[in-house]
């Protein structure tokens, strides 16, 4: 197609007022720094799979089609089949929030339990859990108040793992957060839908986020007076205050530092806490 003559003077004049869209990393000068290692999960998911058997969930785990996995599956004989790698990014939060994080995927560590979610969890299985977690926190140094559950981080679209789930025992032993009533009566103006965001829960579904809340940490009490949880939630920000952080796992070797600001910040033993709960 022959161009007009008059018109190139046009053509030119659009064609250097475009943006140039940028070539991926162009302009970026690149040193390479041999001081890295692999990203680390930061969260624990906890899951019950709906499931009756592990058979059942490993063909949903494991299926293209449904695109959903997890790190670990744990049997209810306590048998513990791993799907994914650690350091790999499993599909098994879905869309989620948790504390301003909206890719609990990227962060987190999926462990499923295979429930179908109206039973109780054996003993065994929660005694493999224990065990698991705790090798996970010695490689990763997952803070205690990180190890939630699917319903917390996606709040009315999950409801696992269910009121049978010992949250409780889990606490007990380090991981997550736990408050035994009587609950001390929280200050005046205390404000409950504040107090959950600042617990992590979404503040975009403040309902669903409430009730989450209610079937973590009363065991499902949806009927608690609101001053109770007023209270319940005082006492879990003030027991995350005082050693929500601890992780228990030792200094890291691998060259990390304060300096860096990647190592792990003990929280420190000569703080009591001051409302009844768990000893760290
Ligand atoms: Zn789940």
């Amino acid at each position: 197609m022959r161009i007009a003559a008059f018109l190139w003077p046009a053509l030119i004049a659009v064609s250097a007022c475009a943006p140039l869209a940028p070539l991926p990393g162009e302009g970026i000068r690149k040193v390479p720094s041999p001081n890295f290692d692999a990203r680390r999960a930061n969260m624990v998911i906890l899951h019950h799979t709906s499931d009756s058997t592990v058979d059942e969930a490993l063909a949903t785990l494991t299926d293209p089609e449904r695109k959903v996995s997890t790190h670990y599956l744990i049997g209810r004989d306590g048998e513990i089949v791993q799907l994914v790698e650690e350091n790999d990014r499993a599909w098994h939060a879905g869309k989620s929030w948790w504390g301003g994080n909206a890719d609990i995927n990227s962060a987190s560590i999926g462990i499923e339990l295979d429930n179908d979610g109206d039973e109780p969890f054996p003993d065994a299985q929660i005694h493999a859990l224990l065990g698991l977690l705790a090798d996970i926190r010695q490689r990763h140094g997952i803070p205690r108040a990180n190890v939630v559950g699917h319903a917390d981080v996606a709040p009315g679209r999950k409801v696992d793992p269910s009121a049978w789930f010992p949250w409780r025992r889990l606490a007990e032993h380090g991981f997550g957060l736990w408050c035994d009533e009587p609950w001390p009566p929280a200050p005046e103006g205390f404000d409950l839908p504040l107090a959950l965001t600042a617990l992590g829960y979404s503040p975009l579904t403040p309902e669903a986020s409430q009730r989450a809340f209610l079937l973590h940490y009363a065991v499902g009490n949806e009927m608690l007076p609101v001053d109770a949880q007023r209270a319940l939630a005082f006492c879990l920000l003030n027991q995350r205050a005082v050693n929500g952080s601890t992780t228990g796992m030792p200094a890291p070797a691998n060259g990390d530092s304060p300096e860096n600001g990647s190592a792990i910040s003990p929280a420190s033993p000569a703080i009591a806490p001051s409302t009844p709960g768990f000893a760290p």
